[in-house]
Order: structure tokens, then C-alpha cells, then sequence
């Protein structure tokens, strides 16, 4: 069920991968995605966010995201009425309440202070990664009093699998010059995960990373492996109740 479970004085933070685990049947998927086609997904062959039921010191459902690979974060406040949101990041600093960012191959980041009284969580994939969408999230916790910041970089596409046609990869690199790669077969490619650390240095803030690539790694969802049929793993982050 976990690529990766840690804590930070009354912060868990985890990051799941392609099992369902638990109570449900051994083989059984564990696919995050809020919906595949437009349709919700649901049932006992992909259950999704009802799988981490229990699985955290807090009883409410996370708060999921619409996202769209832009730079907008949003704060979550005690009014949250379970409403959709649609942006790339979230943070907040109610006790209870877990963020949840999804990704397939893209970087889930989660973000903690040393206090545990604010807490993020960004979903940056290659636009999110010019975006800003992790160095908007900082701003945004450090605008809610937060110190002495750490964050927690997840599983995603490395550098060596992540191909990109040459332009693409100028574009970017122009940007963030630390997601220059070169695929393991010799052509362009970027390091998304590279970019983002490099923009959580720039702010001085400590990371740690899950040196798991996705695409690689058959335990977790792949979009460049399995295209559309994909689900989405789940970077997950909340502050003890
Ligand atoms: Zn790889």
C-alpha cells in the first residue's frame, strides 16, 4: 500500500503505490485517481481514496485536487464544505485533515514544519516544474507562519526514462537548467526531480527523496508505462488530531 511512510513530530507524511493491500484480495489495485474517462473511479477492482480509510490518526477524507498542471495553491481552512478544488497544490493548518496530490510519473511534494502547524502538498510535473508550483507552496506555508520547512520528494519518472523531443527539453531546462537529462538510450530527456529539489534548495529548504522511479518500478503507476490505463499513486500528508 506505501512506496514510503515517515513522520515529523505530529506530521505523517506517505506516499502509496499499486496495491491495495489491507483487507482487500492480494493483486487488488490501489488507484488513486479521482476518475478515468470522466467517470469516477470506483468499485473492488480500483478502490481508491475508501482503501486508506483508517490508514491515518484522522477519520476525515482526504482533500483531493483537480489538477491541472498549473502554479495555483490553494489553503484549506476549518470552512472546507468537501467541495472540488482544481489547482496543483493545497496546504493548511487543520489538525485532522490530509492533503492528497496524485501522480503517475510526475513529482508529488509534501511540505512540513518543524512545529507540525502547517503542512503542503504539490503535484509538479513538467509544467508544474516551470510553473512554480512547489516554490508557490513554500510562499504560501511560510505565509501561514511556517519555519523551518522540510519537504518529502516522492516517486516519479527519473531523468534517465523521462524522453522529451529537443525543444521541449530547451524550454524547460531555460527555466530550471538543473532538469537537463539524457535518457539511458542517448536522447533528450528531463529530471523533473531534479528541477524540483533544485527549486527547494534555492529556498533553503531541506528535502528528502524517494529514489524510486516509476516508470522502472512496476510497483507503482506509470503513465509513459502504461499509458491511459494508468492510476495514480497518491502523496498523502496530515497534521495529528
Ligand atoms: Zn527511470
Amino acid at each position: 500500500m506505501f512506496a514510503f511512510r515517515d513522520r515529523r513530530g505530529p506530521v505523517e507524511v506517505a506516499f502509496t503505490d499499486r496495491h491495495a493491500g489491507g483487507a482487500f484480495p492480494p493483486g487488488t489495485p490501489l488507484n488513486l485517481s479521482l476518475r478515468r474517462d470522466g467517470v469516477p473511479v470506483s468499485g473492488p477492482d480500483a478502490p481508491g481514496v475508501e482503501a486508506l480509510e483508517g490508514v491515518f490518526a484522522s477519520c476525515r477524507a482526504p482533500v483531493g485536487l483537480t489538477q491541472v498542471h498549473g502554479g495555483d495553491v490553494v489553503v484549506v481552512d476549518e470552512e472546507y464544505d468537501g467541495r472540488e478544488l482544481v489547482a496543483d497544490a493545497l496546504v493548511t493548518s487543520v489538525p485532522g485533515l490530509p492533503l492528497m496530490v496524485r501522480a503517475a510519473d510526475c513529482v508529488p511534494v509534501l511540505l512540513a514544519d518543524a512545529e507540525g502547524r502547517v503542512v503542503g502538498a504539490a503535484h509538479a510535473g513538467r509544467p508544474g516544474l516551470v510553473a512554480e508550483v512547489v516554490p508557490h507552496t513554500v510562499a504560501a506555508l511560510r505565509g501561514l507562519g511556517a519555519a523551518d520547512l522540510r519537504a518529502w520528494v516522492g516517486p516519479h519518472v527519473c531523468g534517465a526514462c523521462y524522453e522529451v523531443p529537443a525543444d521541449m527539453q530547451a524550454e524547460v531546462v531555460a527555466a530550471v537548467p538543473e532538469s537537463a537529462s539524457t535518457t539511458s538510450w542517448g536522447t533528450p530527456a528531463l529530471d523533473i526531480g531534479a528541477g524540483v529539489r533544485a527549486q527547494l534548495d534555492a529556498l533553503g529548504v531541506p528535502h528528502r527523496s524517494v529514489h524510486r522511479c516509476t516508470r522502472e518500478d512496476d510497483d507503482l503507476w506509470s503513465h509513459r508505462r502504461s499509458g491511459p490505463a494508468a492510476g495514480r499513486l497518491a502523496g498523502l500528508v496530515v497534521i495529528s488530531p
